[in-house]
């Protein structure tokens, strides 16, 4: 009973405290049952998302973070933003290119030039937005203290399998197979008519497959974004009749999306690198029945030692 007390007077005060100067909040209309459901928060915790202050640049738990989830609210657990929605900006904290609809209150900081952002629902501090700074088609940069929010990864029963078409899928194969959270690859086709392809009649480029790779990863240890980018940084998305020497129908670049939110993620990729000027070829389609190719076709750069002759990894996101 007495620890109860001490709790209810500790927190009761902590609010009292952190109200001072934060008069309008939506937090001081709430009535104190509400108040007291807030999170017990750190020192640290409390400088930054009471106090308004700002943690080290790159020093916070989420600035690196690719993990498919949602960010909460420390301070009252309410949902901000989603993973998809998150960009490497190289600032040091965490950037999001959006906001979960209703999540976020703007507020003019007292600096009276930059924009407060805190959480709409416990006014807890989050961090700075800033606009029309080019780093993605949305031109929206939510700056956040890692410190300010609490991460869960999407739950998912089991493993995801996506797919990819980006030229001959010995080259495509081999750079999602080292891919961290890639647990199992195969190549094969997709996309055509004709059922049960061999090789041999794919190649004669009039069954409308093209060669795909099959990429099974662990949604808790990477996601379908990391595996878009991946798509995009190793073969040449430009290119209208192949990949490289492989000229052909089955050689075309092609993104086969499972859901609409795989289809979101990878038009997502598509805007910013006609943003950044490149002109791209890949396609968007509905992935269909994967064919598997061949034994002697699959991890087969693993099995001859010998690196891919058309794909090559290119950093650009
Ligand atoms: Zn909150």
């Amino acid at each position: 009973m007495r620890k109860t007390y001490l709790l209810f007077l500790f927190t009761f005060i902590l609010f009292t405290t952190c109200g001072q100067g934060n008069q309008r909040d939506s937090a001081n209309s709430k009535n104190k049952n509400e108040v007291m459901n807030y999170n017990t928060l750190t020192p640290e915790e409390e400088r930054v998302i009471i106090h308004k202050g700002t943690e080290r640049p790159f020093t916070g738990e989420y600035v690196d973070n690719k993990v498919a989830g949602i960010y909460y609210c420390k301070r009252c657990d309410a949902p901000l933003y989603r993973s998809e929605d998150k960009f490497e900006s190289d600032c040091g904290w965490p950037s999001f290119d959006d906001e979960i609809e209703g999540a976020i209150k703007r507020v003019r900081d007292a600096d009276g030039r930059r924009t407060e952002i805190i959480c709409n629902n416990c006014g807890a501090h989050l961090g700075h937005v800033f606009l029309g700074e080019g780093f993605t088609p949305k031109q929206t940069r939510h700056c956040v203290n890692s410190i300010s929010m609490k991460f869960v990864p999407t739950k998912k029963e089991g493993f995801t399998k996506a797919y990819f078409a980006s030229g001959c899928f010995w080259g495509t194969e081999y750079f999602f197979m080292k891919a961290p959270g890639v647990k199992q690859t195969s190549v094969g086709f997709m996309g055509g008519h004709v059922e049960h392809p061999t090789y041999e009649q794919v190649c004669q480029k009039n069954t409308g497959h093209l060669e795909t790779t099959e990429v099974v990863f662990d949604p808790a240890e990477t996601s379908y974004q990391e595996m878009v980018k991946l798509f995009f940084e190793t073969h040449d998305f430009t290119q209208t009749n192949g990949q490289g020497p492989d000229i052909g129908p089955q050689y075309l670049s092609c993104i086969f999306y499972s859901d609409p939110a795989e289809k979101a993620i990878a038009k997502k990729y598509i805007d910013i690198l006609t943003e950044k000027g490149y002109r791209v070829a890949t396609m968007l389609k509905p992935a269909s029945t994967f064919w598997k190719a061949e034994d002697y076709h699959q991890q087969y750069y693993e099995y001859k030692g010998t690196m891919p002759y058309c794909h090559k990894y290119t950093a650009i996101f």
